[in-house]
Formats: C-alpha cells, sequence, structure tokens
C-alpha cells in the first residue's frame, strides 16, 4: 500500500512539498510507501508564524470549550480505529492488533485531556482580613513536541491533547521514519473544529529538530526518543532557556523470584520481550534470575516459541536495526552465553523483504556484556542469574537507564523491598509492562528522562502551564499587617 506523500500541516493546511525529501518505507516489506519533507529553520518559522497568530484566540477561550474539541477528536479516533491502526501497521510494522491497541490508548490519553476542567482548578484562600489570594493556571504559548518512532499514533497524543486543552500552540515534529499516523491525526483534530494554526506539523530530521530547540519563539519543548538525542535535545533547549522534558532510551530489568507463579511469569516475561518486536521503551530486556529459576526459564522458552514471525510477532524498524539487533546476540553468544531460543535469520514467507527477528531467549548472560547494559531495542531477553536478590537489585541499580523494573514473586515483603529499592521511575509487581495508565504519569528516572515532571497525566499539567498568584483587596477598610 502507497499512502501518498507526508507534508507540513502549518495553518490549518498541508503544504505542496518544497524542501528536499526523503522516502517512507514499511518495514513489513521494505517497500516505499510515502515521502517526507526533510524541513529546516524557514519552515518551522511558518509554523511558529502561524502558532502565535492563532495563540490569542485559543487562549482566550476557556477550558471548558477547549476541551469539547477533544471529546470530538476522541469520538472521530475510535470512529477511525482501523485505519488509524492500518497506517500504524504498515508505517512501524507492529501486528494489527498492537496497532490498534496503540489507537486505544490514544483515546484513553484523550480522555484524560477531556477531564482537565475537573482537575485543574486553582485555589482561593483569605490570607488576611479582606485580603484573597488565588491561583490560576495559565499557557505558556507556542510549543513544540518531537516524537520517535516506535508509537507513531500513541506518542504524538501523549503531548497533543494535555498541551493543547491548557490553551497552548503546537507544533509537533514527528520521526521522519513513520510520518503518515500524523499526517491523519492533523487531519482529524481539523474536523474535530480544532482552529487552523493551533496545531501544526513540521517533518524533517535533525535539522529541523534543532531549529525547534532554538527558536526564539518555543516556550517549551518535550522530546521522546533514544538517550542519545534526549541529551542533545535537552542540553540545547535548556540552554536558550526553555522548558524541556526529555525521555530517553531503557533497559528494562525483571527480577524472577524461584517462587514466581510458573505459568503467569513466563507469559508475562514474553509477551514483555517480545510486544511492538521488542521496539518498546516498557519492553523486558534484561531478566535478572535468583536462585533455582530452572522452571521458569524452561516454560519462557516454551511460550517464545509460540511468537511466530508475521504471524504474532512484527517486523523491527528497518534494516540496520535488523543488523543491530542479530549483532548484539552474536557477540553474546561469541562471548560465551547461551542462545536457547534463536530469533536470527529469519525470513517470513510472502514478506521476504521485511525487516523480522524472531524472538531470542539467551542465558548465562553476564553483567558486563554490552547485551546487557545497552538498549537492544528488539524481541531479545538476556538472562542473568544471581545467589542473592540484594545481587540482582545490585545489577538493577548499575543501569544508567531507570525506565522501568519488574519483580515476579508470590512474597508480597521480597515485592515491597524490591519495590523501595528498584532505581526506576515505572515498577511491576507480577506485570510485564507496568505502563501507568491514566491518571497516573508517564516517565522514568536517570538516563531514561532529563527534566522534571513526567509527560503525561497529572505532571504534565505543570510542564504545560504556568501558575499565576493574584493577591486582591476589594474592602478599603480591610486590616493589612505587614506581609500583605
Ligand atoms: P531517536 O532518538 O533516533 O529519534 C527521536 C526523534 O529525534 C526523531 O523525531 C528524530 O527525527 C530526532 N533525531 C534523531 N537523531 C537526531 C539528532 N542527531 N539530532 C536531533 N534530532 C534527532 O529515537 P527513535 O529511534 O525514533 O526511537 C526509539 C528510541 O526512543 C528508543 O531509545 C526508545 O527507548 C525511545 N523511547 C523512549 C520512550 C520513553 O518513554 N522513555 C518512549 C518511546 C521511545
Amino acid at each position: 500500500m502507497k499512502s501518498g506523500n507526508t507534508k507540513n500541516f502549518i495553518n490549518g493546511e498541508f503544504e505542496v512539498n518544497q524542501e528536499k525529501t526523503m522516502d517512507v518505507f514499511s518495514p513489513l516489506d521494505g517497500k516505499i510507501i510515502s515521502n517526507v519533507p526533510l524541513s529546516g529553520y524557514e519552515a518551522l518559522d511558518r509554523a511558529v508564524e502561524a502558532a502565535e497568530a492563532a495563540f490569542d484566540g485559543w487562549s482566550n477561550t476557556t477550558i471548558k470549550e477547549r476541551v469539547q474539541i477533544f471529546y470530538r477528536y476522541r469520538t472521530l479516533l475510535e470512529k477511525n480505529r482501523d485505519e488509524l491502526a492500518e497506517l500504524v501497521h504498515i508505517e512501524n510494522g507492529k501486528m494489527i492488533g498492537e496497532a490498534a491497541a496503540e489507537v486505544d490508548k490514544s483515546i484513553e490519553l484523550t480522555e484524560f485531556a477531556c477531564s482537565l476542567p475537573q482537575i485543574i482548578p486553582g485555589e482561593i484562600m483569605e490570607v488576611s482580613k479582606g485580603v484573597e489570594c488565588r491561583t490560576e493556571r495559565a499557557p505558556l504559548g507556542i510549543v513544540a513536541s518531537i516524537t520517535p518512532f516506535n508509537f507513531p499514533n500513541m506518542v504524538p497524543n501523549w503531548t497533543i491533547p494535555n498541551a493543547i486543552a491548557l490553551g497552548n500552540c503546537m507544533i509537533l515534529k514527528p520521526s521522519e521514519h513513520v510520518p503518515v499516523s500524523v499526517n491523519r491525526l492533523a487531519e482529524l483534530l481539523k474536523e474535530a473544529g480544532l482552529p487552523d494554526g493551533v496545531f501544526n506539523v513540521v517533518n524533517g530530521a535533525q535539522e529541523i529538530v534543532e531549529a525547534i530547540c532554538d527558536h526564539p519563539k518555543i516556550k517549551a519543548v518535550s522530546f521522546v526518543g533514544s538517550t542519545k538525542v534526549a541529551k542533545i535535545v535537552y542540553k540545547r533547549a535548556t540552554s536558550n532557556l526553555k522548558r524541556c522534558v526529555a525521555l530517553g532510551g531503557a533497559k528494562n530489568h525483571l527480577l524472577v523470584l524461584p517462587d514466581a507463579n510458573v505459568k503467569m511469569t513466563a507469559s508475562d516475561i514474553a509477551a514483555s520481550m517480545s510486544g511492538c518486536a521488542g521496539q518498546r521503551c516498557m519492553a523486558a530486556s534484561a531478566m535478572v534470575g535468583v536462585g533455582e529459576i530452572d522452571h521458569i526459564v524452561n516454560q519462557i522458552c516454551e511460550e517464545a516459541r509460540k511468537i511466530i514471525p508475521g504471524e504474532n510477532l512484527g517486523s523491527v524498524i528497518s534494516k540496520e536495526a535488523k543488523e543491530r539487533i542479530e549483532g548484539y546476540i552474536t557477540e553474546a553468544e561469541n562471548q560465551g552465553a547461551q542462545i536457547l531460543v534463536d530469533g536470527r535469520n529469519v525470513t517470513v514467507k510472502g514478506s521476504e523483504g521485511g525487516y523480522y527477528v524472531g524472538p531470542t531467549v539467551i542465558d548465562y548472560v553476564k553483567p558486563e556484556m554490552a547485551i546487557a547494559k545497552e538498549e537492544v531495542f528488539g524481541p531479545v531477553l538476556s538472562i542473568m542469574r544471581t545467589e542473592t536478590l540484594d545481587e540482582a537489585i545490585a545489577i538493577e541499580n548499575s543501569s544508567n537507564y531507570g525506565n522501568a523494573a519488574a519483580v515476579f514473586t508470590q512474597s508480597g515483603g521480597l515485592a515491597r523491598y524490591v519495590m523501595e529499592k528498584a532505581s526506576a521511575g515505572m515498577v511491576g509487581v507480577n506485570i510485564g509492562v507496568p505502563v501507568p495508565r491514566e491518571p497516573f504519569s508517564f516517565g522514568g528516572w536517570n538516563e531514561s528522562k532529563f527534566g522534571v515532571g513526567d509527560i503525561t497525566g497529572k505532571t504534565s499539567i505543570d510542564f504545560w502551564t504556568q501558575m499565576k498568584k493574584t493577591t486582591t483587596k476589594w474592602n478599603a477598610g480591610a486590616r493589612v499587617n505587614w506581609m500583605s
């Protein structure tokens, strides 16, 4: 399927591409599905101009009015769920059911934005007799959101509904590898009644991201992607005195104790490491087994063998990604790790040009190996072994990352101990993918996130707004002390 050219969306219109463009490939078969403009400063300037012109009108509506757009947007996401899922499937390569779940998550995120009027009312208090203090939230102005390839529909919706419902005008820069879904989201926002200029899309790669970080009229930048680029964006945006929250990569550890429920643990871990072909920042990547856990490892292998590329396992994003992932597996093998289930060199009949890696389980990985420390971002589980729970926690704690961690056990006390000791922003107990659902917020620790607050949920409200504190006195005879 060819999905048409991707275009910049500025001031409510799709532009004719004038910049140089790049081909977009479907990882399912390696065929060209679209092309995307590689924009720079000039396109960004036009988007900023449109956002600036729209800001007065948009921020002068009440939040109750603004969320009406998102009630309609939510309905449109639901109505077009199958088509949106198909776009994600084609451009990202994940299975259609996974893509539909991604759209469902976008719906949930939009529902949270619709509830903002119930959450954000300010406070008021009489601080001296006749003198009142009140707080209220104001939008920042023009804000930007830069997104990665792995959730073409959901990650943009981490930021679009909240930032815009809170009164900001947004410029979104999707991943150049998966720009098609955002094109469609722009159409749906317009159909929902969002005024022109409130939401704009500029496409491209490094140059446009740098332009966003430098643009003097952009007040805040949210970023989701690899740690390497998160650091660049966080440093550049904050050195230009912008607010920034930059979510980076992950290496999630699952600590497994011998008393864990075997079937549930094995199926959860296999699903966590292989879902979306392991291209989730919440994916199980490193398992640390404590003591005698062969019975659980065997069951994980049994579950992994039921995962068939092209049937219930999607592709990875590119040829380079496939080569990188297989390179990690081969290096670990050469260093003495045991490959229990091998996903290298698989092809899918009828989709020979696709970039598939089969489920891979590697045992006796050592903590110092690259595969144990670095983000692999493929359907690969590395198993390390320790004698004690404290050794397992020490391995988890030594990671540069800190997105998610989980423990599998029947013991409440030991689970509680791991909850306290894990150095990660999102912790699971007997859950392989501990994504906090709305209204809880999403964000990791350490090098998995730079900046204060999380990107979704309640803490994102602080990121997208500034607080105004007003003191009033209408009673001329009010007693006034030296403080007010
Ligand atoms: P990426 O860092 O390569 O790209 C992310 C964005 O940055 C894209 O829009 C891209 O165009 C831009 N970019 C790439 N290189 C750049 C550079 N040198 N300078 C400026 N901008 C640049 O990430 P990706 O490969 O698209 O996504 C996968 C990564 O995202 C993984 O590391 C994954 O863990 C991470 N991720 C993290 C979370 C989270 O919540 N922490 C969520 C999803 C994905």
